[in-house]
């Protein structure tokens, strides 16, 4: 078949190949840069919230890149180059080391006493010693273990026979809260789930998008929240952007939630003027 088509068309593929090959060298090349000048990086905050009252609870880092041509650039499209090179590590640490920073600012001024979560890749945690680099982290920025959440996404966390159970109950050895970010995406076997050192879950927007109007997705929703109740664990429903899914999961019994309703993820500074401005609001006693 691909003979028939004739030379054209063989030729248009290769060409094809090389130039998203060759956009992807340059984007690891650019990023390569953005860290090493620590310039173009940032990392924004999205807040956590009390489904009730949509009070502050923690906040979720996310990193953004802005290249000085190309604008924002996705960071699942960043994070997998990453990924694919060398730069995970530096990246990872990087995020860490300037949310923990922001942390430790916001609980000595008393703005944010919950946890500072940080989403954690596969791939970086595998490099050899990374739990002893996260402590040396959260130590030289004076932040408690107990304050920080590591997200992993559930197929990272299902990972068996890749030394990833081990690293996961090392980590939480040392205090650190860990919880299964996109839940419902993975092909979790419950009793494995049950076997796992995390103490959350986080349920996939994916689930959360058509809740108010496809059926199934309600039920999954529903089912997912009773799962994390009877085993204990603590939920937070991710992408709420609409008042139905928030009392549809009130109703179901979902206490905490992120999403565009509450806050979209903020730079650094408009995070801390809406913690400012909660803390004005807080009654004295
Ligand atoms: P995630 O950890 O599941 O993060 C949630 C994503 O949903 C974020 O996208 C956030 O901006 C977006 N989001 C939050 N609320 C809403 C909503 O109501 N509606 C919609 N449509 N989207 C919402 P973002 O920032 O583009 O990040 C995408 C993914 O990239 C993250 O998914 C995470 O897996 C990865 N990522 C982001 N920052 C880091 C990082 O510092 N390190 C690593 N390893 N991964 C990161
Ligand atoms: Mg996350
Ligand atoms: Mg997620
Ligand atoms: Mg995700």
């Amino acid at each position: 078949r691909a003979k028939e088509r004739g030379k054209n068309t063989f030729q248009f593929y290769t060409t094809d190949m090389n130039a998203s090959a060759l956009e992807r060298l340059r984007l690891e090349y650019a990023l390569h840069r953005a860290l090493a000048q620590n310039e173009e990086l940032e990392v924004w905050y999205q807040p956590k919230v009390a489904l009730a009252d949509g009070s502050i609870v923690g906040a979720e880092a996310l990193v953004r890149w802005t290249h000085p041509e190309l604008g924002p650039i996705a960071p699942d499209r960043f994070i997998a180059i990453a990924e694919e090179s060398s730069l995970i590590g530096m990246l990872g640490e990087w995020v860490l080391a300037t949310a923990c920073s922001a942390l430790r600012s916001w609980r000595e001024r008393g703005l944010l006493m919950g946890r500072m979560a940080v989403n954690i890749s596969g791939r970086q945690l595998k490099l050899g010693g990374i739990v002893e680099t996260i402590c040396r982290i959260l130590d030289d920025a004076g932040v408690p273990h107990g304050s920080l959440e590591l997200e992993v996404t559930e197929s990272v966390a299902m990972e068996e026979g890749s030394g990833m159970i081990d690293v996961l109950h090392r980590l939480k050895e040392q205090g650190i809260y860990l919880s299964i970010d996109d839940f419902g995406t993975g092909y979790s076997s419950l009793a494995y789930l049950k076997r796992l050192p995390v103490s959350g879950l986080k349920i996939d927007r994916s689930f959360i998008m058509d809740l108010h109007r496809d059926s199934d997705d309600a039920a999954i929703t529903a089912a997912i929240v009773s799962i994390a109740q009877s085993l204990g664990l603590d939920l937070v429903a991710e992408g709420v952007e609409r008042v139905e899914q928030r009392d549809f999961l009130l109703g179901k019994g979902c206490t905490m939630a992120q999403g565009y309703f509450f806050s979209p993820p903020l730079p650094r500074a408009e995070f801390e003027a809406l913690l400012v401005e909660q803390a004005g609001r807080r009654p004295c006693r």
